[in-house]
This record gives structure tokens, C-alpha cells and sequence, in this order.
């Protein structure tokens, strides 16, 4: 049983459609690339594989011991959220709130598994420090160990590299790429970088107001529409093959 199964999915505002027919699954241990225009709808499906958002038909399955509230998410960064005056530790730990349920205090479960995220991510060394001193590849990295510790399964992550300097993107995606190879944690990540989106994925869903593409990440480069974006979006071949 497939972790997602999205059939004949429509996805819109006030009852005009922004995405049809969109049918793709996502198996554990996937890595799939959501790739499409600005404004082509790759948020909008995260916050209805989020459970935020309503399909206006067609249904979005769960399944193999996932649950909506079971998706480690990481939202695009915000200005507001950079300079967030809190210690690296509380951000991590917040992650454990959605998992364990709202307490005035943190147990001790969720006190370990901060810390065990915070170590597996490298940044155990920040635990004290402010947030928003932070350079940006370290706040996505606490933000990644954020996210972790709502999940055992599942990342979800709208575009976790922007803004990041080159050195900083290839550590993402080389952290990305060990979750998922080593853990085998299913990624569904929402990128505008195609070169990227096709060197570190194994799956890609291509949107538009009609899906152009789902599938394994060879076929896609094969496809007419893989080719034309792949000319057309030219930038540095990124990724952990690059
Ligand atoms: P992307 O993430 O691919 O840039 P979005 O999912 O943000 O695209 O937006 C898809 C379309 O839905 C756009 O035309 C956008 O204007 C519209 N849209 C997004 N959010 C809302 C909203 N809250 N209300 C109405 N229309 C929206």
C-alpha cells in the first residue's frame, strides 16, 4: 500500500480549479521532486497533502502507517520567521508538539528525540544559540531537525533551498539524500530548480493547470515536456550527483 494515493485529485479556490486530474503515489523510501511555474499550484497540493486544504474531488489515500499529521514539514522560509528570537533547542523540540500533543512542559521523549535529531543533523553544538543569528544553511538545518521530530516516515519541504548560498544547497541536499538512502525517509520536495528537482530525485510530478508528467525521474528526462523545461530552466547542474 502506497504512503500517498492521490486519484482524479482536483485542487482550487472558491470553486475555481488551479490543478485537475492529478493522480500520482508515493511509496515509502521515494523521493520525489514536485516541479512546475510559479504559480502552477505545488503549494497548494502541500497543504492539501498536509490535510490543510480540501480537494474539491477526488481523494487523497494515506497509508502504510502514515498519517497527515505524521508529515515532517518544512515551509518555505519566511523574513518574519528568520529572525525568530528563540533558542535552536525550543525550535527543534516544537516539532515534537503535533507527535506527543500539546503539554506546558517537554518530556522527556521529546527531550531525546530533539536531541537525537539535533546530533544526526550536526547541529548539536547550537542548541544555546538564538535562531536568528544563525546563517541560513544552519537555520535549515534546524529547521530540518524541526521537522524531523514529527516524522519517522515523511518529509515534506517547499523549497528548502532558496536563498541558501552554493555551499549551503549542496549541504541540504546532501543531508536530504542520507535521510532518505540511510533512514529511509520518504522526501517529497517542492523545487523550481529543475536540474536539481532530476539529480537527486528518483520520481517527479511536473504541474500546470493539468498534470504534465508523473514517474520515475529517467522517464521524465525522456519526455518532450522533461527536455523543454531542462533547456529552458538552464543554471548550474545541482545536487548530489552534480
Ligand atoms: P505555486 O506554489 O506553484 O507557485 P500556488 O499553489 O501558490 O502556486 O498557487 C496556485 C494558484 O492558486 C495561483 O494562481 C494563485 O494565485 C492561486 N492561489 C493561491 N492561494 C490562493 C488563495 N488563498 N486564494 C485564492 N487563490 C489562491
Amino acid at each position: 500500500m502506497a504512503q500517498i494515493l492521490c486519484r482524479n485529485v482536483v485542487l482550487g479556490y472558491e470553486g475555481k480549479a488551479v490543478v485537475q486530474n492529478l493522480n500520482f503515489e508515493v511509496n515509502r523510501g521515494d523521493y520525489l521532486c514536485i516541479v512546475g511555474e510559479n504559480g502552477s499550484g505545488k503549494s497548494t497540493l502541500i497543504k492539501a497533502l498536509l490535510r490543510l486544504k480540501k480537494p474539491m474531488s477526488g481523494e487523497i489515500c494515506m497509508g502504510d502507517g502514515l498519517e497527515a499529521d505524521g508529515i515532517g514539514y518544512l515551509p518555505q522560509q519566511t523574513v518574519v520567521q528568520k529572525d525568530f528570537p528563540a533558542s535552536v533547542r525550543e525550535i527543534v523540540l516544537s516539532g515534537c508538539l503535533g507527535r506527543f500533543g500539546w503539554r506546558p512542559f517537554y518530556g522527556k521523549a521529546e527531550k531525546e528525540m530533539a536531541a537525537e535529531n539535533m546530533e544526526k543533523l550536526g547541529i548539536t553544538h547550537l542548541a544555546k544559540r538564538c535562531y536568528r543569528e544563525l546563517s541560513g544553511g544552519q537555520q535549515q538545518r534546524v529547521l530540518l531537525a524541526r521537522a524531523l521530530c514529527a516524522t519517522r516516515y515523511m518529509l515534506l519541504l517547499d523549497e528548502p533551498v532558496s536563498g541558501l548560498d552554493p555551499a549551503a544547497v549542496q549541504e541540504m541536499y546532501d543531508l536530504l539524500g542520507k535521510l532518505n538512502h540511510e533512514d529511509k525517509i520518504t522526501i517529497i520536495m517542492v523545487s523550481h530548480d529543475i536540474h536539481a528537482a532530476a539529480a537527486c530525485s528518483d520520481h517527479i510530478l511536473h504541474i500546470s493547470e493539468e498534470p504534465l508528467f508523473f514517474g520515475t525521474k529517467e522517464d521524465y528526462v525522456k519526455t518532450d515536456i522533461g527536455k523543454s523545461y531542462l533547456s529552458m530552466t538552464g543554471g548550474e547542474r545541482r545536487g548530489k550527483d552534480a
